[in-house]
């Protein structure tokens, strides 16, 4: 695959949306339904989402039908309910857009926004996304191949909108007992070849709710940083896709099945604390501290082997130093670490450092003596 590409750097991007970062250890989870389709069905919803664990809250207020005589969405009125049901909660917002007009319908009060899979190639929209300061989910297309994908979202990255997120939501192919085929190859593979944060849809995949659970466990194995997952506070009567739309209980069991699946591959997946006292609020610090410990080693190891190419009269770097205070102060103020915990811990680290590598100077220097 031969990819130009803005899309390549060396680190992943990690997206930050107001307090919640795509990309980065946790998992974020967005849920809710097709289509928004009343005040107090968002809000039953929202309040589901937030319950169960997940940070973003989904509708759609633009529906792309295969029939013309089916639910086309409600339009510019669905996005107060969207979007108030997500502030209430505390979560953020998503809807698809199909053209600039809904574009700008929605800018100004959701917080990202989703190209759907039949729009994956509309380049005159990918080109408008580009030059707007907003996220975007961007869907892989129903019979897209993941160059022509990967290429959509270059459009949007070239475009000097770096916020994009790409999303598989299962491909067609000759099998017709699930409404898609998962393709879970993908996943590893856009984010092989791409830095962007890679979620997955099975709602849009299966179609049925009975392979949800499995689909969804199956994505955050291979590497997905989110999902995003269909819940109706009443699939029974929803309007769209109800046949693919998890009950609030569905959704919160499975963001607990998740939660396992996440820790076997070193992600976490944070549910809301049912008891709000110390104790759970201690458990999830010492989780924290035990990661920290074992990052620090895993830095004075290579600190220790990069002390073998040092030359014995230069072995601290200050210029080096400041350069990595002046990243880390970046890091911090995008993921709200206070700047100054950091300017404080790192000298103590540096010269642990120094030292580490003038011990390793002087045993090779002792053996060499023996
Ligand atoms: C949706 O997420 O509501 C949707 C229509 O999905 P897709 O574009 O993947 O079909
Ligand atoms: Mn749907």
């Amino acid at each position: 695959m031969n990819l130009p590409l803005a899309g390549l750097k060396d680190e992943r991007s990690k997206i930050k949306v107001k307090d919640t970062i795509l990309g980065g250890k946790e998992i974020i989870i967005i849920g809710g339904p097709c289509a928004v389709e009343s005040k107090e069905q968002m809000r039953s919803a929202a309040k589901a989402v937030q319950e169960a664990g997940g940070k973003i809250l989904r509708g759609g207020i633009y529906k792309p039908r295969t029939s013309p005589y089916n639910f086309q969405g409600l339009g510019e009125e669905g996005i107060a309910y969207l979007a108030d049901a997500a502030e209430e909660y505390g979560l953020l917002s998503v809807t698809e857009v199909m053209d600039e007009q809904g574009l700008e319908a929605v800018k100004e009060r959701i917080d990202i926004v989703q190209i759907g899979a039949r729009n994956m190639q509309n380049f005159q929209l990918l080109k408008k996304l580009g030059t707007v300061k907003k996220p975007v989910i961007l869907k892989r297309g129903l019979s897209a191949t993941i160059e022509e994908w990967l290429y959509a979202a270059e459009y949007i990255l070239a475009g000097g909108n770096k916020q994009v997120i790409l999303c598989e939501r299962g491909i067609r192919t000759f099998e017709t007992s699930t409404r898609n085929t998962l393709d879970l190859s993908a996943v590893s593979l856009a984010k092989k070849l791409s830095h962007l944060p890679v979620i997955v849809d099975p709602s849009h995949a299966a179609g049925r709710i009975d392979l949800i659970p499995s689909l969804a466990k199956a994505a955050i194995a291979v590497g997905a940083d989110g999902l995003l997952v269909e819940m109706h506070p009443n699939p029974a009567e929803a309007m769209c896709d109800g046949a693919q739309s998890l009950t609030p209980a569905q959704f919160r069991e499975l963001l607990k099945e998740l939660q396992v699946i996440g820790h076997g591959v070193n992600r976490e997946l944070y549910l809301p604390l049912e008891d709000t006292g110390i104790e759970p609020l201690r458990k999830r610090i010492n989780l924290i501290d035990r990661d920290i410990v074992q990052l620090l080693a895993d830095r004075m190891k290579l600190v220790r082997r990069i002390g073998k190419h040092k030359n014995p009269e230069h072995i601290r770097d200050g210029k080096r130093e400041a350069e990595i205070l002046q990243k880390l102060e970046s890091w911090a103020t995008e993921v709200n670490c206070p700047a100054e915990l950091l300017q404080q811990i790192y000298p103590l680290i540096f010269d642990c450092s120094i030292r580490l590598q003038l011990k390793g100077k002087r045993s090779r220097e002792a053996e060499y003596v023996i």
